[in-house]
């Protein structure tokens, strides 16, 4: 593909574009006949940056073996990242190690999942504790470790958001919003997004904005997909009032008038980054509350300070919304989730008996109050707004440098990098993000793959993540791009 790959040029850790517009490998070429991309490339490859941890020795089988046994015993619609996969055996803080002792910067935190960091030693300590002392009683007894997070975490929510509900997933909490919505408004519509993300149940499968993630079985009853606020590739760019005016038309033509709700990431995830046009969020609440909905915000990616600027999403956008939903980072990889919504709201899951097993399992309560308290302690937010405005503005230099990059976003540490094959007419380049990913992943670092044309990386390691990891990741990306 006709790609132009300036020179850049690697000085204390900054890059500097230098300003001619000739192609380093077009420099050679005109001294020393043909060249190739790998001239441009800088070489040799980019190093991780050090880190003072030995991992374990391992002596369980390999990744072929356990590729076999998965492949045999496990449900085959369960995706796999890689052509040539990795057997992950320990990880540390921002780090992973394969079988071999090879160490990778983990820059997608297990779909965004690790906030504090792997095997954080105050989180591990906090569930050794509860797991010693009682695993289990479900929410038909009392236990002190559910309340006192359940308090916490509904001290970290602004307005009349007070009262948790404690799931296992995220889409389990979205089912539950998404019930919530229609039995307090006795209303059925619902409104999301297209390229929006949910969930996989076959409630949250009609939520999403995405074809392959839905099965071709009945589904989406009352699930109606607005235009999505996509400032780079949605039909009215950045325009949030002609967005909303999507939403008004929507429930004039598609619905009785009257919803049950409205739910949208506030920065959506698996759709590839995409922070939602400014202004978009109160405009709609605003329609959907006079319509008799409510305002669902799937905290799911976006939570607890990873944006940097604000420890929620819908902060970024001046909103409180009636029902959040949140899962991911909140357990830092325990299977915990939360729905937090007001007491009016809440009161309707009185009509009828209700327990929930596992919500509010006391060993994922201590290690998810653990959390909460980590990130505040070691004040991430601040961090990822640091790291985050950082590693950005690398990113757009690397821009500066190869064409294939269409479109650099984010906020904090959740950032989008997403590669076209001609900027003017954004064609994904679906196939070169796929060979980029596998070679970054041989290279040492692991990123999110996403969009809807799987042409966006996802950038959203562990919270812990710095500025070395962020330069390590920009010569790797520099290094495999060179190199396409
Ligand atoms: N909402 C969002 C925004 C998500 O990104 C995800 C998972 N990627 C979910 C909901 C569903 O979460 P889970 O996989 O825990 O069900």
């Amino acid at each position: 593909m006709a790609h132009l790959c300036k020179r850049l040029v690697s000085r204390s850790k900054q890059l500097y574009v230098v300003p001619s517009k000739l192609s380093l490998a077009a420099a050679y070429s005109s001294a020393h006949g043909a060249a190739t991309k790998e001239d441009a490339a800088p070489s040799p490859p980019p190093e991780l940056p050090p880190f003072h941890f030995s991992p374990s020795p391992y002596t369980g089988p390999s990744a072929d073996e356990i590729l076999q046994k998965r492949r045999r015993y496990m449900n085959p619609g369960i995706i796999l990242y890689y052509k040539k996969h990795i057997n992950l055996v320990q990880g540390k803080m921002q780090y992973l190690y394969d079988e071999k002792g090879k160490r990778y910067l983990d820059a997608f935190a297990g779909i965004v999942t690790v906030s504090c960091g792997h095997c954080h030693p105050e989180v591990v300590d906090a569930i050794i504790k509860q797991t010693r002392l009682l695993q289990h009683t479900t929410t038909i007894y009392l236990n002190e470790a559910v309340t006192e997070f359940a308090e916490a975490l509904a001290q970290k929510l602004p307005g009349n958001l007070k009262v948790v509900y404690f799931v296992n997933s995220g889409g389990e909490a979205n089912d539950m919003a998404l019930m919530m919505a229609r039995l307090y408004t006795g209303n059925y519509d619902v409104i999301a997004l297209r390229n929006a993300y949910h969930g996989l149940s076959a409630a949250t499968m009609g939520l999403n904005g995405q074809g392959i993630y839905k099965h071709g079985i009945p589904q989406g009853f009352g699930i109606h997909h607005a235009q999505n606020p996509n400032p780079y590739r949605g039909c009215y760019g950045s325009d949030a009032s002609k967005y909303a005016a999507d939403v008004t038309d929507l429930i004039e033509t598609s619905t009785s008038g009257r919803l049950a709700g409205f739910f949208a990431e506030t920065f959506q995830g698996v759709g590839g980054a995409v922070e939602l046009a400014p202004g978009y969020l109160p405009l709609v609440y605003e329609t959907v509350r006079k319509a008799g909905g409510v305002c669902i915000a799937d905290e799911v990616q976006t939570a607890f300070g990873r944006l940097g600027s604000h420890y929620w999403g819908f902060e970024t956008q001046g909103v409180i919304p009636d029902i959040v939903t949140m899962a991911k980072g909140l357990g830092n990889g325990l299977p915990v989730a939360a729905v937090v919504t007001t007491p009016e709201i809440a009161s309707v899951l009185s009509h009828a008996l209700h327990f929930n097993t596992f919500g509010g399992n006391p060993v994922c309560s201590a290690g998810g109050h653990a959390v909460l308290r980590v990130l505040e302690k070691e004040q991430r937010q601040q961090h990822c707004a640091e790291v985050g405005t950082y590693l950005l503005q690398r990113l757009h230099n690397l821009k500066d440098k190869h064409d294939i990059i269409g479109d650099v976003r984010g906020r904090g540490l959740m950032i989008g990098v997403e590669l076209v094959r001609d900027r003017q007419t954004k064609e994904p380049a679906r196939a070169e993000t796929a060979d980029l990913h596998e070679k970054l992943k041989d290279l040492g670092v692991l990123v999110g793959k996403g969009g809807m044309y799987g042409n966006v990386f996802r950038i959203k390691p562990p919270m812990c993540f710095n500025k070395e990891d962020a330069d390590f990741l920009v010569e790797a990306m520099d290094y495999t791009m060179c190199k396409i």
